[in-house]
């Protein structure tokens, strides 16, 4: 036990927030009264951002010489750049920095400033509290009207295929006990989704409302392809059941066939040959194509991981650690 709080930033391309968000976040971290680490982790940003990093770095360490002997604790405290040697999307990002985390609360954060810093301690206090898993809900959440419907679907179903009851996946201001984060190390899926993997390893999970804000500056960095690619990260990370369903439905669709082709031949004995209805038949087979090119696809957005699994390739490269 060492007390100690770690908080998580990825950051990709976040030149325009991260100067306010450095302002917002260093006084709510001093204000714990207890020792802290901040762990950035650069996600192959080709902006300012590392140099904004490095400078605040260097800044911080100028400011903490001095009066070293007066401050108990700012010896305790340190700041880590993680520098990935590529992109590889926020949560490898994230991964790569509880890597590095050594705090016994782990909080992870946006470096977007849609996720206020001032929320920080409620999260600690949870976690002091006893729960290992400390889950968000974003209200009155400021995003386009699009990613908001799409999240509440997308909530909805993962909770029913999963079986997990989480209220809102995509908030990634949360806080980890120490005991998670070692479990979260111990997994090395090539591809996973934090908060699932968070909340199916958590025995005393809580959630909690926290106020969100329009980006501070920049834009998303998730376009939509991103955003399909990353549910499907979510899916097929925790539940077979897509998979499952699929042989339901080609179980379901091959009994009505069946029935179906029963009744034409018993029909064609009564009342002989028909040749009706053909562009129907067509809408029909068009439909099951479509149906039966989706299936395929699913299936092979797992066999897709489970090719990426067996390759054991570094789910990530760090470049340099900046102590
Ligand atoms: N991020 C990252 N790597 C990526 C994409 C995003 O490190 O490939 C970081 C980004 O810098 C930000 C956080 O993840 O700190 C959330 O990204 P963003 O705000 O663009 O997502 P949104 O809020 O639109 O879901
Ligand atoms: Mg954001």
């Amino acid at each position: 036990m060492n007390n100690k709080v770690s908080v998580v930033i990825p950051a990709y391309n976040e030149e325009e927030t991260l100067g306010v968000l450095f302002g917002r976040l260093f006084p709510v971290l001093d204000s714990l009264g207890r020792p802290y680490e901040v762990i950035f982790v650069n996600d192959g940003s080709r902006d300012a951002s590392l140099a904004m990093l490095l400078a605040e770095k260097a800044r911080r360490a100028g400011l903490g010489q001095p009066q070293g002997a007066s401050q108990p604790q700012e010896g305790d405290n340190s700041f880590k750049i993680l520098d990935l040697g590529g992109n590889f999307g926020q949560h490898m990002a994230i991964m790569a920095g509880f890597q590095h985390a050594t705090g016994d609360a782990v909080v992870t954060l946006d470096a977007d400033l849609q996720n206020p810093p001032e929320e920080i301690p409620r999260i600690v206090k949870l976690i002091d509290e006893g729960h290992d898993v400390v889950g968000t809900i974003r209200v009155d959440r400021r995003d386009s009207l699009f990613r908001k419907v799409a999240s509440r679907a997308v909530n909805r179903i993962t909770n029913r295929i999963t079986g997990l009851a989480l209220h809102d996946y995509g908030c990634m201001l949360r806080g980890y006990r120490r005991d998670i984060i070692d479990i979260i190390n111990e997994a090395g899926e090539a591809a996973t989704f934090i908060p699932a993997l968070a909340q199916k390893f958590a025995s005393n999970p809580t959630e909690i409302a926290v106020a969100h804000s329009e980006r501070g500056g920049g834009t998303s960095k998730y376009g939509l392809l991103r955003l399909i690619r990353l549910n499907f990260d979510l899916m097929t990370g925790f539940s077979l059941a897509p998979l499952q369903a699929v042989t339901m439905a080609g179980l379901l669709i091959s009994a009505l066939s069946f029935l179906f082709a029963a009744f034409m031949l018993v029909r064609r004995l009564l009342v002989g040959p028909e040749a009706e209805g053909v562009f129907t038949l067509l809408a029909l087979l068009f439909l099951l194509t479509g149906v039966t090119i989706l299936c395929v696809g699913i299936e092979g957005e797992y066999v897709g991981r489970i090719y990426q699994e067996v390759r054991k390739r570094p789910r990530y490269v760090v470049r340099k650690v900046y102590e």
